[in-house]
């Protein structure tokens, strides 16, 4: 079901003076950044190889990713898989009893179907389900 890593999620409070180390220390390249509304986020995203690096920025306090900056300080956040249908791995996963955060999918970053697994089921990591838009 699931092909690689797609990304891996970094939330951070300061997105802009976050994005040098990553992009001039660390060498990566930037892929620029969005906000996506369905998170309450502004992210931006660095290639390193077939994978990417995705820093996360509250859009407002209604965000999910306050209450886990509020808890953890500013650390690892995510880990996104790639599937090739999120709404099918969704069925799956529910199917054999897993706790999902998105019963639906929801808009991403680029044009991306996504969905949060509950992170109690993956030992407190929480974890992404990626369907990449293969129109961009
Ligand atoms: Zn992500």
């Amino acid at each position: 079901m699931l092909k690689q890593i797609d990304h891996i999620g970094v939330a951070v409070h300061d997105l802009d003076a976050a994005i040098p180390f990553y992009r001039d220390h660390l060498g990566m390249r930037f892929l620029g950044v969005e906000e996506v509304p369905g998170y309450l986020v502004r992210v931006a995203f660095f290639e390193i190889g077939d994978a990417k690096i995705e820093l996360l920025e509250p859009m407002s306090q209604e965000s999910f990713l306050t209450e886990f900056l509020q808890q953890n300080r500013q650390s690892l956040h995510h880990i996104a898989y790639q599937v090739d249908d999120v709404r099918l791995a969704i069925h799956q996963l529910e199917t054999a009893g897993v706790k999902m955060l998105d019963k639906t999918p929801r808009q991403g970053a680029h044009g991306a179907q996504v969905a949060f697994i509950h992170p109690e089921t993956g030992r407190g990591v929480l974890t992404e389900l990626c369907q990449p838009d293969n129109h961009q």
